[in-house]
């Protein structure tokens, strides 16, 4: 049996109808920039989430790009993240001239550790973007008690966690800014790249709408520095479809782990996610631990199982932040689990018979190779 680790094809197959006469709206109409389908969709997330502004841009990358631009970031400034991520995350810091300042995560939930945040932060500290890795908020109240007391912006990458919930409360409703990507893979997924910028804070909110057409309210007038970085109508329109159906999607998500952690919980060699208890947790990815990790994930791939590294190398040992001078060592927890960790097949479509042949293959694994 082949078992993809995410498919976008059977989504579209469940939802033709609908998302074929949704592009054909707006192919009709032609309203390709910043058309009404973008506007609607902005206003459907800000009202999903409960938010003031949501600002459609192209990608999650420039979601934080555009988000660090509106919060002012200036050559020099530092920025707390976690290494154990997409690269994004930092590489948007660097490309504006900053720094990324790296804290070790916590190795049951694989977020930044927040008890290792005060140690870094000095007088050149801006922000901190914790990341909501794997659909699992970070530890929020801990990590905005620090910023209110040094008076940092904080900015949460929520691009695997839309939907997700912290103590009963939406994921991107707690920073200063929140940055969502619907990149295909993502929870919710476009049929290309496009991402969002969320905020309460009207100057900040002001100040994204104008970075992302190239620094204007007014056409041809420039004000500021900008960017050329809208969501696409098209994506628009189809999103707008797929929106209606992402609690669903994620509930699914949800059951999926579910029987994932049931079959896999007493194997002592495995690790299974941790959630935290007050945690909606909405498994972007359903990611497991094991020191045989490599033989596994060759195993699985001979039985046409899919399987993923999220992430084989920490931020802080990639070549292109070499000069940023961190050595092995140096954040040991997210060295350790770029070592063992390894994503399973997760996507709602993912039917029982495949969760089965999944965890039927692992512990075959385990006895064949025991
Ligand atoms: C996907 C992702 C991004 C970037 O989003 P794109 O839409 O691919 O640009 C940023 N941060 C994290 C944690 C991601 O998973």
């Amino acid at each position: 049996m082949e078992v993809p680790i995410f498919t976008p094809v059977r989504q579209y197959i469940n939802l033709k109808d609908e998302i074929d006469t949704a592009v054909q709206k707006v192919l009709n109409k032609g309203n390709f920039i910043l058309g009404d389908e973008v506007k609607e969709f902005e206003n459907s997330i800000a009202q999903y989430l409960g938010v003031k502004h949501a600002i459609g841009v192209a990608s999650g990358t420039d979601a934080l790009q555009i988000a660090l631009m509106a919060i002012d970031l200036k050559p020099g400034d530092e920025v707390i993240t976690t290494p154990f991520t997409f690269v994004a995350t930092a590489e948007t810091i660097v490309l504006l001239g900053g720094k990324p300042v790296y804290v070790d995560i916590d190795e049951r939930t694989y977020n930044i550790n927040p008890e290792l945040i005060e140690e870094k932060i000095t007088e050149k500290t801006k922000a901190i973007i914790p990341v909501h890795l794997y659909g699992q908020p970070a530890e929020m109240d801990k990590i905005l008690d620090i910023a209110r007391r040094y008076n940092l912006y904080v900015i949460e990458d929520s691009a695997q966690a839309l939907g997700a919930e912290y103590k009963s409360r939406k994921v991107c409703t707690f920073g200063d800014i929140a940055c969502i990507s619907f990149f295909p893979t993502k929870n919710l997924g476009a049929f290309g790249d496009a991402g969002m910028i969320v905020t309460n804070n009207d100057d900040l909110a002001e100040k994204v709408k104008m970075i992302r057409v190239h620094g204007s309210k007014v056409r041809y007038n420039h004000e500021i520095l900008g960017v050329n970085s809208r969501l696409d109508t098209l994506q628009a329109s189809i999103l707008l479809v797929k929106l209606r159906y992402l609690d669903s999607w994620n509930e699914r998500r949800i059951e999926i782990a579910k029987k994932y952690n049931e079959a896999l919980k007493d194997i002592d060699e495995i690790v299974i996610p941790y959630s935290e208890p007050y945690n909606k947790h909405i498994y972007h990815q359903y990611t497991i631990r094991m020191k045989r990790r490599d033989e596994l994930a060759k195993f699985l791939k001979e039985k046409g199982i899919q399987t993923a590294v999220h992430y084989p190398i920490p931020l802080h040992l990639q070549k292109v932040f070499s000069y940023l001078g961190y050595k092995q060592g140096d954040l040991p927890i997210s060295e350790q689990c770029s070592r063992e960790v390894l994503s399973l097949p997760m996507f709602p479509e993912l039917r029982d018979d495949e969760i089965d042949y999944v965890v039927k293959s692992i512990k075959e694994f385990l006895k064949d190779k025991g």
